[in-house]
């Protein structure tokens, strides 16, 4: 009987509950044994793991976080952790590892991997940063999060005439800013993939107030601020208050954006990966990342994945300047 391991590493993301139960579900239904590793590699180091059943993943599916919880293990960097993450796997008797996670946790499946434990990874993120899959998982759950907390301060900054100027989370990926930015109906959108400028900005309010339209909402990527001389959201808010007369306030939405209940498609996104993950193990196939590539399900071999270049969608990102004037 084959015997997998899951774990969940690095940033927690919602929808990674609906990946562990499908990796689970699945691997009972074609009647091998699961063991779910508690903390990422930290746990699989310290033997923190526990056997998982049918109903281990009961009422899980719709909870944000993750069940097996999360952490970063520094130890895993070094060949020595791995190394003896290798003799965990082999003295509990487990086969194959599914890893849940980010670039980095998918650096620590590859070595695992080499060392003779096969390792799958799912993407599971927010910031839709892992360049092979159109989708990471968590993504679509933390747009809809910011789209429904920038439709608030539309509300009372359309009341006061302000503009407001939300900065959202994604690393040094634009996507999260692109998508809500686009859904928010966001007067300017910045993102660390294109160039932007204050003046232009300030240029475009002007055009717009001078059709009658008195409030804003700017949309700024984590990754460009306090980077280049762009300083805070706040910093940005007093230059465009003092350049266009709008009072201008700055909202952080910080780590909101990493919880709650995922929308119905990350379920669905996280429930196909974790079965493709279980189907490759169980061909004794290791060394992939699973992706999302125009709508289909794919596996790309892990050191591949890495180094693939994202691409930004320009196209997407021309059209939110276009629209919102
Ligand atoms: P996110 O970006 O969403 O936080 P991540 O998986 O990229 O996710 P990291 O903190 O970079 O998050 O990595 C998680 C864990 O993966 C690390 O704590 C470490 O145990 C392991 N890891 C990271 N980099 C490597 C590496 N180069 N080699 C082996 N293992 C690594």
């Amino acid at each position: 009987q084959k015997t997998i391991g899951i774990l969940t590493s690095g940033g927690d993301a919602p929808g990674m509950n609906a990946a562990v139960r499908s990796v689970v579900r699945t691997a009972l239904y074609k009647g091998m044994r699961v063991i779910g590793i508690r903390r990422g590699y930290s746990g699989l180091l310290a033997r923190d793991m526990v056997e998982m059943n049918l109903r281990s993943v009961c009422d899980t599916l719709h909870r944000g976080g993750t069940v097996l919880y999360s952490a970063r293990c520094p130890e895993f960097r070094d060949d020595a952790g791995v190394e003896r993450g290798k003799e965990v796997c082999v003295e509990i008797g487990i086969d194959g590892l599914v890893v849940i996670g980010g670039d980095g946790s998918f650096r620590g499946a590859r070595d695992l991997s080499i060392k003779g434990i096969p390792c799958i990874g799912i993407p599971g993120t927010i910031d839709n940063d892992i360049a092979c899959s159109d989708y990471t998982i968590g993504f679509d759950t933390a747009v809809n999060t910011v789209m429904d907390m920038v439709d608030k301060l539309r509300d009372t900054s359309q009341s006061h005439d302000r503009c407001t100027i939300v900065e959202v989370m994604g690393r040094r990926c634009g996507d999260i800013a692109l998508h809500s930015g686009i859904a928010c109906g966001a007067v300017a959108i910045l993102v660390p993939e294109v160039p932007f400028s204050i003046d232009a900005i300030v240029e475009k309010m002007q055009r717009t107030l001078s059709t009658g339209k008195k409030h804003f909402i700017i949309i700024v990527a984590e990754g460009v601020v306090n980077v280049n001389g762009i300083g805070s959201v706040q910093d940005i808010a007093n230059e465009i208050q003092a350049r266009t007369g709008v009072e201008a306030r700055s909202t952080i939405l910080g780590h909101v954006q990493r919880g709650g209940a995922p929308t119905a498609r990350e379920r669905v996104l996280a429930s196909e990966m974790g079965h493709y993950a279980v189907e490759l193990l169980e061909q004794g196939i290791g060394n992939r990342v699973i992706a999302s590539k125009d709508n289909k399900i794919v596996d790309y071999d892990i050191l591949e994945a890495l180094n693939m270049k994202r691409e930004f969608n320009k196209r997407l990102y021309q059209i939110a300047d276009e629209i919102s004037i």
